[in-house]
This record gives structure tokens, C-alpha cells and sequence, in this order.
């Protein structure tokens, strides 16, 4: 009957474990996630701050090539309320085109307002 106790106490031991840990990492795991959801934010509202120029609506605004029977053209929201015509198989490349842009312009911004080490 002592087997029982030390399963019991095993069991206490395995619940008490996670709990102890649960502080300290999930506050890190909850800082990162908030840190990604305002780098998020930040994207989305660069580019809806930053639409793409206004092309051809007859040519894709990625590739520039006009639609064909085997590439349809479809209209893809630019983030201000508009849209751009795009090739479905060029989607994934204009979007990611876009993100880098965006990316590249929060870092220039936060290099800008970030503490001058030569100043
Ligand atoms: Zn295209």
C-alpha cells in the first residue's frame, strides 16, 4: 500500500512542478507574443499608411504582365481601402515585396528614434 502514497506524491510532485515554472516563463512567452502582435500592428498600419502606387488595372502591379487565360488577375486589397490587380501565382511575392518594404522601414524609423551612440 505504500506504492500508492508515492504515486500520489509523484502526481503532487508532477502538478506542483509546471506550476512553479509557469511565473517567470510565461511572463517571457506573454512579452514576446505581445511584442509580436505590436510589430504586427505596426506592418499592417504601414501599409495601409503606404499603398502601393496606383497601376494598370489591366497588368498585375507585381509582374506587370497583362492577365491570360492561364493568369487571372485578381483584386487584392492594397490596405487603404483600394485595391491592386494581381496575379494569383504572383500574390505571395507582391505581398511578401510589401512586407519587406514595411519591415525595412520600421527598422529605418526605430534606427532613427533609437539612442544615438555617437551623438
Ligand atoms: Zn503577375
Amino acid at each position: 500500500m505504500n506504492s500508492g502514497r508515492l504515486a500520489e506524491g509523484k502526481a503532487l510532485t508532477a502538478c506542483a512542478g509546471p506550476a512553479a515554472k509557469s511565473g517567470p516563463v510565461t511572463t517571457g512567452r506573454l512579452a514576446e507574443a505581445e511584442r509580436q502582435v505590436a510589430h504586427e500592428r505596426a506592418i499592417v498600419r504601414w501599409l495601409a499608411a503606404n499603398p502601393p502606387p496606383v497601376a494598370d488595372p489591366n497588368t498585375c502591379a507585381h509582374c506587370r504582365q497583362p492577365e491570360t487565360r492561364d493568369a487571372a488577375l485578381l483584386p487584392f486589397l492594397a490596405g487603404d481601402d483600394t485595391h491592386r490587380w494581381v496575379h494569383g501565382r504572383c500574390w505571395s511575392d507582391w505581398h511578401r515585396t510589401r512586407r519587406l518594404a514595411a519591415e525595412r522601414a520600421l527598422a529605418a524609423a526605430r534606427d532613427d528614434t533609437g539612442p544615438r551612440s555617437a551623438a
